[in-house]
Order: C-alpha cells, then structure tokens, then sequence
C-alpha cells in the first residue's frame, strides 16, 4: 500500500467523443499524478464534429457529489469546466462553501466554459450572471478565452493593450487571480497567456501552432493547474506548470474521427 496522492474534483460535463470535459481532466489528472474526482454536470451527445445533445444533471445531484467526495476522500483543489445553467451554479455554490473550497480556502479554478471551438452553447443564456456573481468571487484563479472574456466583460480583444484592460476588468469581478489566454487573438504570432493579480501582470508567451486539433485544450490546461495547486504550488508556478503542459499537450495531439482531435496528456 503506498500513501495517497493529492486529489482534484472537477465539476464538469462529459463528452461522449473522449476529448474534452471530464473526460481530459481525468486523463491530465492521471498524468499529472493526482487523483481525479467527478462532480458530473451534463453529459453531452459529442462527437469530433460537435454537440448534439445536452442533458443535465439535476442540480442538487451536483452539489451532493461535491459533498460526498470533499467530506470522505477529501480533496487539496477543485476545478469547473461546463456548468451547464444558472440551477447547477446556484446549487454548486452553497456545496462549496459548505465543504471550504474557493474564497481563500481549498484553491478553486473557473474555467468558465460557454461554448465548445464549434460555437455548441455549453452554459445557458442566463447563467453568465451567476458565474460572474457567484463563482467568480470564490475562485483562485479564472481561465477564459477571449470569446469568454467577451461574454463576461463585453470587451472585443484584439491586441496585448486590450488583454490588459480585460484582466483589469475581470479581475475586479472578485477573483485572487486572473488569467486572459491569448489563443484566440489569431493576429498574433504567439500565444501569449497574461496572468493578473490586481498588482502585477506576469506575461507567459508560447508557440502558436496551425492546427485544428485542439479539442479539450481548455479543460487540459485547467486541470494541470489545478493538479499543480493541489501539490501546493503558487498561482503563479502552478500556471506556468499548466502553460508548459499544455503546449506538450497541443503538440501530442492526435486526429480522431472527421473533425477535431484531442490535445494529449501523454507525451
Ligand atoms: N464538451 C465539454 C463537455 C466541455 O467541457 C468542453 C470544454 O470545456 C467542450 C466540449 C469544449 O471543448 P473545445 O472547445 O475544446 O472543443
């Protein structure tokens, strides 16, 4: 018998294609050597060419998974990819705050997921208020693309100057740390990742690869950065630990059926 590793829960949804969701957060906890957690969401009809159905988990079936699995396995971080609705967030919140995770306590990750890289709707039209409202000021660290900075913000980025105003503005949403990721600004020759705290903005650059395979690279990213807070790394380590990963993740990605291929965890 060896001792256990650090544990992460993700509150995510499924993808029936095996790329993104819960699926890539177990895949890159495994990787990153933690032990994954599942507070299930939604589970989604998915393929390599898109979403084609969404059920949702009933709200307080969320919530109860959070508590079942933070009171007896216990777990050092939590992360949030697709949380579906409003019902699911408002439920979720309350769990936890009930078992310390968020606002200072056990570290907690917003990737806040809206759509997939093939525009599928993956959070309801009025969920945007209570992600901002109710997670945003609970979490560690919030990690939006730019499609979701503009949802959250209403700020179109399209050079490194708005980068900074973005992080400014979702910073004041409540948030420890901010971290803008530049993949989306497709005009520019890298991919450049801006990290913000209310004080200092930390720049983390990397290659821009001309590839469609990319499916999952969100929740890949959020959950080695979760993986690295649960071993008790800063914000700021965990984040260039999840950035390095994640361009080794781009590079081992693989083709799969006729659209988009998944990034991998294992290189
Ligand atoms: N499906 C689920 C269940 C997800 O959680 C996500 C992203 O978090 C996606 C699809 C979208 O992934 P991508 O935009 O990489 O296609």
């Amino acid at each position: 018998m060896t001792e256990a590793p650090p544990r992460v829960l993700t509150i995510a949804g499924s993808d029936s294609g095996g790329g993104a969701g819960i699926q890539a957060d177990l895949r890159t906890f495994f990787a990153c050597g933690v032990h994954g957690c599942v507070a299930l969401t939604a589970v989604t009809v998915q393929n390599s060419l898109g979403v084609t159905g969404v059920v949702e988990i009933p709200a307080d079936t969320v919530a109860a998974q959070v508590v079942s699995v933070a009171e007896d396995i216990g777990v050092q971080a939590a992360k949030t990819g697709m949380l579906a609705s409003a019902q699911i967030i408002e439920a979720v919140t309350p769990a936890l705050d009930r078992v310390g995770i968020g606002a200072g306590r056990t570290p907690l990750v917003v990737d806040p997921v809206s759509a997939s890289m093939h525009g599928n709707q993956l959070l309801a039209d009025n969920a945007l208020d209570a992600l901002r409202g109710l997670l945003f000021p609970r979490a560690t660290l919030v990690t939006p693309n730019l499609d979701e900075v503009r949802l959250i913000t209403g700020i179109a980025v399209k050079d490194r100057e708005d980068q900074r105003v973005a992080a400014e503005a979702l910073h004041a949403l409540g948030p420890e740390w901010v971290l803008v990721k530049g993949g989306h600004m497709w005009d520019d020759p890298e991919c450049l990742d801006l990290l913000y705290d209310g004080r200092e903005f930390i720049e983390l650059p990397g290659p821009r690869y001309d590839t469609e395979h990319t499916h999952g690279s969100g929740d890949t990213l959020a959950s080695s950065i979760s993986s690295a807070l649960a071993r008790g790394a800063s914000v700021p380590e965990a984040v260039r630990f999840g950035k390095d990963f994640i361009v080794k993740s781009v590079e081992a990605a693989y083709p799969l059926g006729a659209g988009s291929g998944p990034v991998s965890p294992f290189w």
